[in-house]
């Protein structure tokens, strides 16, 4: 059995459960923990000698760009959860992939490493959004671990697979815009841009392979 530990990387006020009772214009005026909550985490984590994968939003890697360092400096897997955890299943595909789009470069920007796995924020992808893996296979994405394979008020869906599994006819297609992505971040940010070394150091959970290969990496 294969054992993996991931983390939203989020802050207390942006969680689904008070979409409702705070307000997006008020973030920036509340008092922020997720720095101080993921440092602790990361000094935990080493001292376990465990690697994980953060799946952080564009948000937090926006104004924590030394979290983001710090979270690739001690091994661990940088992902995507969106710019500001909506929901996918509110999006228009185009808004999807403007979103998804975003806040990859500005997670690679700030951690100086590859992004290839997404998690959609409250795992927000299900039989309303078929588009979302396509898009994420046109943005050569790796891995989703979007889909959460349980019947919950929130998020879910019950029929999906428990285990890792491949996003059907998406497989290839995902591949082929990942290596035009390698082959264009090796072009111009080689230098910056590390690849993640760690096999077997991706959030296995709720996985949905994208691209040809991906669970063998
Ligand atoms: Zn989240």
């Amino acid at each position: 059995m294969f054992n993996a530990l991931s983390v939203d990387v989020e802050d207390w006020f942006q969680v689904g459960a008070f979409e409702n009772v705070i307000s997006r214009d008020s973030w920036d005026a509340r008092e922020c923990r997720v720095e101080r909550n993921t440092d602790a985490l990361l000094a935990m984590f080493d001292e376990a000698q465990i690697k994980a994968t953060f799946f952080t939003l564009g948000w937090v890697a926006e104004r924590y760009p030394g979290l983001m360092r710090r979270i690739v400096d001690a091994g661990h897997e940088l992902g995507n959860h969106g710019c500001n955890h909506d929901r996918v299943f509110n999006f228009t595909p185009a808004q999807f992939a403007a979103d998804l789009d975003r806040s990859r470069k500005t997670i690679e920007d700030t951690g100086g490493a590859i992004v290839k796995g997404y998690r959609a924020p409250s795992f927000s992808i299900n039989k309303n959004t078929p588009w979302a893996h396509e898009i994420m296979a046109e943005q050569g994405y790796v891995y989703s671990s979007s889909i959460n394979p349980i019947a919950h008020d929130h998020y879910g869906d019950p029929d999906a697979p428990r285990g890792p599994h491949d996003a059907g006819d998406l497989v290839g297609r995902g591949g082929d815009a990942r290596q035009r992505r390698s082959n264009c971040m090796r072009q111009s940010d080689g230098a910056r841009l590390r690849p993640h070394s760690a096999a077997g150091n991706s959030a296995a959970d709720q996985l949905v392979n994208i691209g040809r290969c991906a669970l063998q990496q």
